[in-house]
């Protein structure tokens, strides 16, 4: 592609509302413009990159054994009442009436959608397992669209799903995805991690997240280098660190704390470890109190404690309610004669002796508080989030804190939309079973952003060149310059005849300057610099973009430095 023909706005400057690397270059290299918040237009460099990704997808998902189907957009209001995600799903699911006012979504996942189809198709055993995806548009009017393709409202997922005829076949399934996943992301050139995460809305069983590792990411991720244990800090367990007093003492004290409500500030004052606090949160679930009691120097999770508490809604209540519930102001809350609400507790707080606690009175806390004798046992569950200092649940070496993108995750869903839509098949005993199904998305566009977030450096992209727009650069540095102009255009013939896709910058009022820094801008893997003063030395430059060599060759040479240089990015993207 000549770049005097093509649409590659590039931008000098960083547009004021990106945040992030990704967003910036995005933005600045012409790959795309916003249309509205969270909705993007790809320009025609994003668009090829977003193809090379649905490219690698398509092949791996094929490999193992998935077949590709499209569904709509447009999906009526009906199949997600069957689920009751019409209602679970809120204001994320963009809601639109056609002209008869009838209901419809924008579809932001299609498990309902796909499970009608294949309830209506699948008859008999024999036509399992079925797997199915497709790449389309997906819609969330998600509450705070930001960092560009990362979070944005309108974006391209490949979502698959499987139906098995049990249990054990769907595990096969879900690894066999697995695998798929994993090499998918090897071949972007990506460094990801698959962790153990949360189900969140779709729901089922068990799940992984793929994380691309970078400090920008909006996802917390616990990691232990040792043995490879990763997982979301929203469903990550970790070993506490030892309590602060492990024998009982004596009989519980009061303490006068006044103006004293926070761990940190009872601690300084009776010189007493956060480790030896219990504190205690007053949460409203669907309208219900819950006190929630943690150790001093952790924190509640609240995704551990909505699924515990099996809770559509929960939040920290208000001081009205805290105040409700524990007779004293926001701070002195504590379990020791606490009636006004379910207890729930955090299994970190087992083991540990001489607690303190609010006293359930203004200024006052307890002191030598013992589990099991100064109050009734709580119901015990992890509901924390890992701290720094905890040891790895699988090896017990410290974890270490991360931050991921999730680019992609994998479901077991077991039975959960089978179950509530009647999607069953008839089974070797001539009876009906329902099928176990699996899910599997990738954002694709998030994929391409992610790719950037992690291979950029202050003057552009660097592109893994398995999803690079173009293979090559190809520099016209003189164009005014007669001699110099053939032997460019001799490069492009022969190097798109060789197989390569090339970007020739052949502006013509373009200077060298600038087009070097559009090609460090643009960020594809490999360039090709023809110019006066090196043609007249009898050299032509080709260069990799991540490194800083040059190689300069005779013309007759450049096809075997590119082919060498191009074997070597190829390998940074082996699945
Ligand atoms: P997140 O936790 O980031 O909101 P999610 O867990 O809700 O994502 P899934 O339902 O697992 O997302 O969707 C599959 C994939 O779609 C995600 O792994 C992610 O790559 C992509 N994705 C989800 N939401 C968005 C979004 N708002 N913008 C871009 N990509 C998205
Ligand atoms: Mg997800």
């Amino acid at each position: 592609m000549r770049v005097s023909k093509a649409l590659i706005p590039t931008v000098k400057e960083t547009p004021g509302e990106a945040e992030i690397p990704s967003h910036k270059l995005m933005l600045r290299a012409g790959l795309m413009r916003k249309v509205a918040s969270g909705i993007y237009e790809y320009l025609p460099l994003g668009q090829r990159s977003l193809l090379k990704v649905m490219g690698i997808i398509r092949e791996e998902m094929d490999r193992g054994g998935a077949q590709e189907v499209l569904m709509p957009i447009l999906t009526p209001a009906e199949l997600w009442q069957e689920t009751g995600r019409w209602q679970k799903y809120g204001k994320e699911l963009m809601r639109v009436k056609d002209r008869h006012e009838r209901d419809y979504a924008l579809g932001p996942t299609h498990e309902e959608v796909i499970t009608d189809l294949v309830r209506r198709e699948l008859k008999s055993y024999k036509q399992l397992p079925l797997n199915l995806y497709q790449i389309a548009t997906k819609f969330r009017d998600e509450v705070r669209p930001r960092f560009g393709v990362m979070r944005s409202r309108e974006f391209l997922m490949k979502d698959g799903y499987s139906f098995d005829a049990d249990d054990e076949a769907c595990d096969k399934t879900y690894w066999i995805m697995f695998g798929a996943y994993q090499r998918i992301f090897k071949r972007c050139g990506l460094n990801f991690a698959p962790v153990e995460a949360d189900s969140g809305l779709i729901g089922g069983s068990f799940t992984h997240e793929f994380m691309v590792l970078a400090e920008t990411g909006e996802a917390a991720i616990a990691l232990c280098e040792a043995c490879g244990y990763a997982a979301n800090l929203e469903k990550a367990t970790g070993v506490p660190a030892p309590h602060a007093a492990p024998a009982a003492g004596g009989a519980t004290q009061k303490a006068y704390t006044p103006g004293k409500h926070t761990v940190e500030h009872v601690s300084e004052l009776l010189k007493l470890p956060a480790q030896q606090f219990i504190k205690t949160l007053i949460f409203v679930a669907d309208g219900k109190p819950v006190a929630v009691l943690v150790r001093g120097d952790h924190d509640v999770n609240e995704v551990k404690l909505k699924n515990f508490l099996e809770a559509q809604e929960l939040a920290l209540a208000p001081a009205e309610k805290v105040m409700e519930v524990t007779k004293a102001p926001v701070g002195f809350a504590g379990p020791v004669g606490l009636s006004g609400a379910r207890v729930v507790a955090d299994k970190a707080l087992q083991g540990g002796h001489q607690y303190v606690a609010g006293a359930l009175e203004k200024d006052y806390h307890l002191t030598n508080v013992e589990l099991g004798r100064d109050f009734k046992d709580p119901e015990w569950a992890d509901l924390r989030s890992v701290a720094t200092g905890d040891g790895c649940p699988k090896c017990g070496k410290p974890l270490k804190a991360g931050r991921g993108i999730e680019v992609g995750q994998t479901f077991k869903l077991g039975l959960k939309y089978s179950k509530a839509m009647k999607c069953v098949y008839l089974g070797e005993d001539g009876k009906d079973h329902e099928t176990v199904m699996g899910c599997y998305g990738i954002g694709v566009t998030r994929t391409v952003g992610a790719a950037i977030e992690q291979h950029n450096d202050a003057d552009g992209i660097l592109w893994p060149i398995s999803v690079a727009p173009y293979e090559v650069h190809l520099l016209l540095l003189n164009p005014s310059d007669p001699e110099v102009a053939k032997a460019a255009d001799q490069c492009y013939e022969d190097l798109k005849k060789a197989g390569y896709e090339v970007l020739y910058d052949d502006r013509a009022e373009a200077t060298a300057g600038f087009k070097f820094k559009d090609a460090d801008l643009l960020g594809l893997p490999l360039s090709v610099r023809v110019g006066a003063k090196g043609l007249k030395e009898g050299v032509i430059e080709v260069k990799r973009r991540r490194l800083k060599d040059v190689a300069k060759v005779p013309a007759a040479q450049v096809l075997d430095k590119v082919k060498e240089f191009a074997a070597e990015e190829w390998k940074l993207c082996a699945p």
